[in-house]
């Protein structure tokens, strides 16, 4: 292995290269399998009322342990997925899945993430309406998360896509604003029912009053366009009294509880308690 004085000689060093991408297909390998076998595991980590903390939504989140390895997070193997076209079966197993738990859960709303290549099937709608009628799930329970950067590179295409989608139901939420380029223009002009605000600019709001002056902003801009605001990231109570003060109407956060297994939120669900086990309303 080369020393750090080395380094910088070795960048364009072939056979690490190689092993790079050997290792990446070997991932990709793997991934494939554990979808075939349907050893991709879904957390559910719950979404609050800002107003009195209790449960009224979960997020749906893929969790994947690589046999002889480990956990790889959904970080590394959603973009192997996407990279790979594995994407639109790993997305509808989720979604699938997801939608065959909730029923256990009336009057709780599921938020599922949806990736770009999955749009890239001109039947995802389709497929989306027929796992709704064979899962039994009312699609006004569903909201479908996704990122801005299909819609900066299609704008035409994801339009048509988040249209075809919105005919279903469902309420579609564009997930992780705040985090790149973010432009007003994409709320009004593709529709988002709901902006989640991503988990930087919550934790941002520590750091004094311009950040927290952006969040204020941010939040009222969603909000004069008519969409609700989730806040993600919330890890204290401070950050979910300021948020719930500037306008948010879910919080998401550690502070109210992690990803969790189904059967943990079976509990929540059935106490209708929150964090820690303390009653909070
Ligand atoms: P996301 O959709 O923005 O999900 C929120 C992420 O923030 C989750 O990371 C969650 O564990 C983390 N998080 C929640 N609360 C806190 C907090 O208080 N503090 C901190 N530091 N983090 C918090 P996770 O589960 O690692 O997922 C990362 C991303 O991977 C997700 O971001 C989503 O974009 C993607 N992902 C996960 N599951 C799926 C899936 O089934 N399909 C697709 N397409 N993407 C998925
Ligand atoms: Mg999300
Ligand atoms: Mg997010
Ligand atoms: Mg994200």
């Amino acid at each position: 292995r080369a020393k750090e004085t080395g380094r910088g000689r070795y960048e364009n060093y072939r056979p690490e290269m190689d092993a790079e991408r050997e290792e990446r297909n070997r991932l990709e390998v793997d991934l494939r399998i554990a979808i075939e076998r349907r050893e991709i595991n879904i957390v559910y980590q719950p979404v609050v009322d800002a107003t009195n903390w209790r449960l009224i939504g979960v997020e749906a989140l893929a969790r994947w342990t690589r046999k002889g390895y480990g956990p790889v997070p959904p970080d590394v193997f959603i973009p192997i997925a996407e990279s790979s076209g594995l994407i639109d079966q790993l997305g509808l197993f989720v979604m699938h899945r997801a939608c065959e738990r909730i029923a256990d859960w009336p009057g709780i709303k599921l938020a599922v993430n949806i990736s770009p290549g999955q749009f890239r099937d001109p039947e995802f709608s389709q497929h989306v309406a027929s796992m709704f009628r064979k899962t039994g799930t009312d699609p006004s329970r569903i909201t479908l998360e996704m990122t801005e950067g299909y819609f900066i590179q299609n704008p035409d295409r994801a339009r048509a896509a988040i249209a075809r989608l919105k005919k279903l139901g469902v309420e579609i939420a564009l997930d992780d604003f705040g985090a790149g380029f973010s432009s007003v223009g994409y709320l009004r002009q593709f529709g988002f029912d709901r902006m989640k605000i991503d988990r930087s600019l919550v934790h941002a709001m520590s750091e004094g009053d311009h950040a927290v002056q952006t969040l204020q902003a941010t939040v009222a801009l969603a909000r004069s366009l008519g969409m609700p605001v989730t806040a993600e990231g919330v890890e204290s109570e401070d950050q979910a009294l300021k948020l719930r003060m500037t306008g948010c109407d879910e919080l998401q956060g550690y502070f109210f509880g992690r990803p969790m297994e189904a059967h943990e939120i079976d509990v929540i669900y059935r106490t209708d308690r929150g964090r820690d086990g303390k009653r909070i309303a």
